[in-house]
């Protein structure tokens, strides 16, 4: 089906940013909004956007408001929404923790049985305790989850922890994770064959896969070459290239971004020479 597509993003928090830019390294060119304008369209494609918050956006999407939208992994399972994952974004990486006063004495999940827990998770945080075998009371709230416990609120706490430190800051210690989130785009169940929607899926996959992904040039005498293709971390095979040097030839090849830093230092110990990595706007495998 060939028609517009309506994509609900974030309108602040977290997500806001890292959306518009992955959605602007695209190329699709959307179109800046002005101050508090809550609807703008894309310049190289046909896909309209509307800003909202990021907790509606699953919502908006299981009621036919817009057809697809990027939000938060943990806001689509906390409310069970009707709506289908189609791409992890790779941003927004957080985990739901369960986590007490650094002065008490549980150690594992098993010692928050019979306790009172407080969380903005209430629907994550229940099926897990039942699938556990733990029983707690879950007491609700809407923010600042971490001071629960200090507040004599609760026992303790299921809360989002990106790095660790609000917990810190807080006196608080976890016990682990219960729940994995990050960015994610969502569509209508069974949206699969607005066309639209398909191609924009593909370029934010290119683009995600893209980042991950480093393009590595070296030079390296013939003689050596068997042992270079041995140390790259590629799937695909590498291209060689004579050069206008008789015996040196030129490798190029695509290696994962995280592992540039090990790779590098065993290139150069082969003799690899001229040895070079560029960023890669798009990949499709
Ligand atoms: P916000 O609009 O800033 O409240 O965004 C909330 C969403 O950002 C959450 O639903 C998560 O998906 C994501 N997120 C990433 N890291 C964190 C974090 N440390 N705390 C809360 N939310 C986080």
């Amino acid at each position: 089906m060939n028609r517009r597509l309506t994509l609900a993003l974030p309108s602040k928090g977290r997500l806001r940013e890292p959306s518009w830019s992955l959605l602007e390294a695209t190329g699709v060119a959307p179109q800046e909004p002005g101050e508090r304008v809550l609807q703008t369209f894309c310049r190289n494609a046909d896909i309209d956007l509307l800003f909202v918050r990021a907790d509606d956006v699953p919502e908006y999407v299981q009621d036919g408001i817009v057809d697809c939208g990027i939000t938060g992994l943990d806001l689509v399972s906390e409310r069970d929404f009707d709506v289908d994952v189609l791409l992890r974004l790779g941003y927004g990486t957080c985990s739901l923790q369960a986590a007490v006063s650094t002065e008490d004495a549980a150690q594992s999940f098993t010692d928050l049985d019979g306790r009172r827990i407080a969380t903005s998770h209430p629907r994550i945080a229940a099926q897990w305790l039942a699938e556990q075998g733990l029983t707690a009371e879950i007491v609700r709230v809407t923010g600042s989850v971490e001071i629960s416990p200090r507040l004599g609120l609760a026992d303790a706490i299921i809360d989002l922890v990106s790095t660790g430190s609000t917990l810190r800051t807080n006196g608080l210690r976890s016990l682990g994770t219960l729940f994995e989130s990050e960015a994610v785009l969502v569509g209508r169940r069974g949206s699969g064959d607005h066309e639209a929607q398909r191609t924009l899926t593909m370029l934010l996959a290119s683009v995600i896969n893209a980042r991950a992904t480093r393009y590595l040039l070296c030079n390296i005498a013939k003689e050596r070459l068997n042992e270079v293709t041995a140390l790259l971390p590629t799937t695909g095979s590498p291209t060689v290239m004579d050069l206008a040097t008789p015996g040196i030839v030129a490798v190029h090849a695509l290696v994962p971004a995280a592992q540039i830093w090990s790779l590098l230092p065993q290139l150069q110990a082969c003799g690899a020479s001229s040895i070079l990595t560029l960023p890669v706007e798009r990949m499709m495998p």
